[in-house]
């Protein structure tokens, strides 16, 4: 299936020149800070690139996925990796539009086209991430309130959110039966934030740690119905999932391009580097690495966006992928000796990155988990 038109890819010029403009000339400045300015999410909101797929009436411009396809792969081509704007768009606010109710969705969801409201959703705990069913933070039903009581970490954009979807235990007794997902305005007494998190890459990203107590959030917050919150966390992981795959293949294809005119230009020994028949040979490997992956990719985006259940194909891409952008960032640092171990080498950032994405939104273990049941096994 052919995914993208000539509106595509005016659509892609477009935001791409915004990029070179508006994200890359800044991004040493905000891998500092630790943080992308909220001016970058109200640009990003005045141009329609926040949420492009809501409704007209909540700001949106209606456009299919491909459209966060190609959002999500210019900010990574353009040194964006951690800007948090995918996950936003296109993870935690369709969970708001999905399962919220009339007045949740008119209260936030134009906000979160505009850049005025920025989002993150809240899952991992302290002492679980893999295993859902675990979590602690508990939400008790107190007249037309929950209260809620618990703590979650590596939250994506937690430092910055202005609304998080908060997965909680309503029913402990039940496991993953028992939870919900409930909304939780960053104002709501009883609700604070840890510092932004130390991480080994992804610097520009304000991942945080979050805090509940005894914090009262109105009934109506609650998305969708009590208790459905594992089964609708099933049904929007496939998109997460393939959102991070795009972040895989982009950062894979950067990393071989870095590879390869960094292996055109240096000599030794009298001769381009990819002259001698080891790094060709290492290229050539990283190329069929990265070709591969985009046609899986594709193929997965084609089917995704024509509604095909594509849960086990996107496991194996999560898993696959996640693996080989760190196999291709790992010999493109390697083709450059000592100048990819260089903070002002852009390899050296990418390798940093990359580290994250066989771990987040369901660590590689946990995608051969799902494959594996599938095939009809039982792992343990
Ligand atoms: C940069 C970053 C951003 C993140 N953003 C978010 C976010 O926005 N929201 C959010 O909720 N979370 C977020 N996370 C958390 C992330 O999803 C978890 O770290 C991840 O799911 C793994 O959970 P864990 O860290 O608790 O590891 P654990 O679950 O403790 O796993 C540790 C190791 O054991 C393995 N393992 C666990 N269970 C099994 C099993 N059954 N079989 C085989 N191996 C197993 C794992 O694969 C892993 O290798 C983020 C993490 C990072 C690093």
């Amino acid at each position: 299936m052919q995914i993208y038109s000539e509106e595509h890819d005016i659509f892609r010029d477009t935001f791409r020149k915004f990029v070179a403009k508006e994200v890359t000339p800044f991004v040493p400045q905000w891998e500092e800070y630790r943080a992308v300015p909220r001016e970058l999410w109200m640009k990003m909101g005045e141009y329609g690139f926040l949420c492009p797929w809501l409704p007209e009436k909540y700001g949106g411009l209606e456009l299919g996925f491909e459209y966060s396809v190609i959002i999500n792969e210019e900010l990574i081509r353009g040194d964006g990796f951690g800007v948090g704007v995918p996950l936003h768009s296109d993870v935690a606010v369709p969970y708001i539009s999905t399962y919220g109710n009339d007045a949740v969705k008119e209260r936030w969801l134009s906000g979160c086209a505009s850049g005025e409201v920025i989002t993150a959703i809240g899952l991992t705990e302290p002492n679980t991430g893999s295993d859902l069913a675990a979590i602690r933070t508990r939400a008790v039903r107190d007249g037309d309130s929950y209260v809620i009581n618990g703590q979650k970490t590596f939250i994506t954009n937690g430092y910055f959110a202005d609304l998080i979807v908060v997965a909680v235990k309503t029913s402990p007794e039940a496991g993953h039966r028992g939870i919900s997902l409930i909304l939780v305005d960053k104002e709501t007494p009883g609700f604070s934030r840890g510092r932004k998190l130390e991480k080994m890459g992804y610097h520009m990203q304000d991942t945080a740690e979050l805090f509940f107590e005894d914090c009262r959030v109105p009934a109506t917050n609650l998305l969708g119905e009590e208790n459905k919150g594992f089964k609708y966390m099933m049904e929007k992981l496939q998109r997460e999932r393939l959102e991070v795959c795009i972040k895989c293949q982009v950062n894979a294809e950067e990393a071989l391009r870095e590879g390869l005119e960094y292996a055109k230009t240096r000599e030794a020994f009298g001769r381009p580097i990819g002259n001698f028949q080891n790094t060709a040979f290492v290229l050539a490997e990283m190329a069929t690495d990265v070709k591969l992956g985009r046609v899986f990719l594709d193929k997965l985006i084609a089917d995704h966006i024509q509604g095909k259940d594509i849960v086990q194909e996107v496991s194996m891409a999560k898993y696959w992928l996640g693996e080989m952008v760190n196999r291709v960032a790992y010999q493109a640092v390697q083709i450059h000796g000592g100048y990819g171990y260089m903070e002002e080498y852009r390899i050296c950032r990418i390798f940093r990155d990359v580290r994250a994405l066989s771990i987040f939104a369901g660590t590689s273990e946990i995608m051969k988990l799902i494959v594996s049941r599938n095939l009809g096994l039982n792992p343990k």
